[in-house]
């Protein structure tokens, strides 16, 4: 049997005629940035998200950098973030010339433990970006009190947790801006690279708006030093069609995940594997990700296990940015944050998208439970 990590062939089927139709509608008008289709889906993911606006851009990194342009967050100042997640959120304080400040996270979600942020504010902390890892919410409610306090600005990088929810609040729509990526591996990907800020705030969404567009408003008349951040039309289009699609595949990754639990229990594996927690505050996990924790120095076994067997799996994400060779200069060293540099050792992501069946899932349960044996 082979067991892809994701297969994007199978859910393509289900709006292929959609999509092929849209996109030939597109070519036939020439209309190729922003424009209708960009400010439709905009406004349809806003909604989604349960934010006031929507401006599509570039990329999920773009959109991180873009939130931090229209702060003009730069050099001197210093953003709070996880050292356990992908590169991208720290890469782009560091490109807009801030500070990238790392704060350890929680074992049982892997989101940034609001409980250490304090100690790291000083007074040029300008911001905070939380990070929804593998789908499943940070503890908003903390970070958004603690970020009130001291006059911090909130970007929550939404990247892998599109329609995930905190207490009834969706991703994106707690803290001043929501930053998605539609990269084709996310929960809801385009086809190619595309990304949307969500913001609550008019003032902000405008300033988006502008920065997005070479900080051009009126045209050829720049206040503000923006970039080409433009979502084009056809990523629009696919976005629009798939998005009506997109609560039925979080559903069927929710089913997955709990067959999973139900696998694992039965299994001879008990403790040596440790599944991926709901966090008790209340979520709704997307499982962008479904990650397990290998005990006892296994984890690299239990990985060569599976490939052998074709079971695609993966490490999100094996080195923690603290200890990556280009934030060298920040001066942080192994030890500094213990939980995510144990969890980096430990951690394991199995197949868990929606079309992967019941026998897939006890074919990989079962060559775990082999290689543990
Ligand atoms: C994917 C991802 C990004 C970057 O998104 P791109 O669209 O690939 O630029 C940022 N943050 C996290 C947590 C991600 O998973």
């Amino acid at each position: 049997m082979q067991v892809p990590l994701l297969d994007l062939k199978g859910q393509y089927q289900e709006f292929k005629d959609q999509v092929m139709k849209e996109i030939a509608e597109i070519a036939e008008s020439q209309y190729f940035i922003l424009g209708p289709k960009v400010d439709k889906f905009e406004k349809e993911c806003a909604e989604y998200c349960g934010a006031d606006y929507g401006v599509g851009v570039t990329s999920g990194s773009d959109a991180l950098i873009i939130a931090l342009m229209v702060e003009e967050i730069g050099a001197g100042d210093e953003v709070i973030t996880t050292p356990f997640t992908f590169f991208a959120t720290a890469g782009a304080i560091a490109r807009v010339g801030a500070t990238p400040v790392f704060v350890d996270i929680d074992p049982v979600t892997f989101n940034i433990d609001p409980e250490q942020i304090k100690a790291k504010i000083t007074d040029k902390t300008k911001a905070v970006i939380p990070v929804h890892l593998f789908g499943q919410c940070c503890d908003m409610d903390p970070i958004l009190e603690i970020a009130k306090e001291n006059d911090l600005i909130v970007i929550e990088d939404c990247a892998q947790a599109i329609g995930s929810e905190y207490k009834g609040r969706r991703a994106g729509s707690m803290g001043d801006y929501g930053c998605f990526s539609f990269f084709p591996s996310k929960n809801l990907g385009c086809f190619g690279d595309g990304g949307l800020v969500t913001t609550n705030s008019e003032e902000k969404y405008e300033l988006l708006k502008i920065y997005r567009n070479h900080g051009m408003d009126p045209k050829y008349y720049h206040k503000y030093i923006g970039g080409n951040f433009r979502l084009d039309a056809l990523q629009a289009g696919v976005l629009s069609i798939k998005l009506p699609y997109l609560d039925g595949w979080s559903d069927a990754r929710q089913v997955n995940a709990c067959e999973y639990y139900e696998l694992f229990s039965k299994s001879k594996i008990g403790d040596k594997v440790a599944l991926p927690a709901i966090a008790k505050y209340g979520v709704r996990h997307i499982y962008n990700q479904f990650s397990i924790l290998v005990k006892e120095g296994k984890r690299d076994l239990v990985l060569n296990a599976l490939r052998e067997a074709n079971v695609g799996c993966d490490i999100y994400y094996p080195l923690c940015l603290h200890e990556q060779e280009c934030f060298e200069s920040l001066g942080y060293k192994q030890g500094d944050f213990p939980v995510s540099e144990g969890t980096a050792q430990e951690i394991l992501a199995l197949p868990i998208f929606p079309e992967s069946t019941p026998e897939m899932r006890e074919f990989v349960v079962s060559v775990i439970e082999k290689a543990l044996a």
